[in-house]
């Protein structure tokens, strides 16, 4: 996803409490800023937030933490936390190349990835969030008994990331190729905004859970 470049949106970001700025000095202390021992749930590529705005209201016991590249994106994450102004959720800027030194081992309970930048040609499967290289930078700090929760309505992404699992020694946990008509997977969904759009087309959504035993 990426807006129109929006005046202004970078000092926006610098200025907002709900953005974690200093995010390599933020590893190992996530319990601090938050101010509390519940678990940490995060959001890689969280575009606009609205998957997470509606988890963290719902569940106020957890804290969530949004991964985005774009200041033009994140804005508009901002600007919907201001509204609500939720403790529970922080957001970063950041290229998900890094997220290994944002969090330290076992700081990470579930890693939510909603449909991924597919990056289609070959050359550029490592870019991908479920290639097996980001699998192994999950595994620095994702928990033990933690899982990762992916969706997307791209068949030859899922199809691929379904390989990497395999390829890369985790465990699936579950899958489905249509989510909205698995009964028992669908069950407390919460759509995100490219899944609302891509489903409205009629696209079936793919979902998988993965984790390491
Ligand atoms: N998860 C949201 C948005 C999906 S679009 C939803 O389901 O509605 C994918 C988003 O991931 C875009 O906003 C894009 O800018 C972001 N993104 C893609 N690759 C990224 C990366 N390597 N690091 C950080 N953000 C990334």
């Amino acid at each position: 996803m990426r807006l129109r470049n929006i005046p202004g949106s970078r000092d926006v970001i610098a200025e907002s409490e709900y953005v974690v700025h200093d995010f390599k000095a933020a590893k190992g202390n996530w319990r601090e800023l938050f101010g509390n021992d519940n678990p940490i749930r995060i959001e890689i590529g969280m575009g606009k937030g609205r998957f997470l705005c509606d988890l963290a209201t719902l569940n106020p016991d957890i804290n969530y933490v949004g991964i985005e590249k774009y200041s033009s994106v994140l804005l508009r994450a901002i600007q919907k936390e201001e509204e609500v102004r939720l403790p529970n959720l922080k957001f970063i800027r950041m290229e998900a190349e890094e997220i290994a030194e944002v969090f330290a081992n076992d700081e990470v309970d579930r890693i939510y990835l909603n449909f991924s930048d597919p990056w289609p040609k070959d050359r550029h499967a490592k870019r991908r969030l479920t290639s097996r290289q980001f699998l192994s930078r999950y595994d620095r700090f994702l928990k033990k008994d933690g899982v990762i929760e992916f969706k997307t309505d791209n068949r030859d992404l899922f199809d691929f990331s379904l390989e990497e699992v395999k390829e890369a020694g985790w465990d699936l946990d579950e899958m489905t190729y249509d989510l909205h008509h698995d009964e028992r997977l669908n069950a407390g969904n919460i759509m995100t905004e490219y899944e609302e759009r891509f489903s409205q087309k009629g696209n079936p959504i793919c979902k998988y859970i993965i984790s390491r035993k």
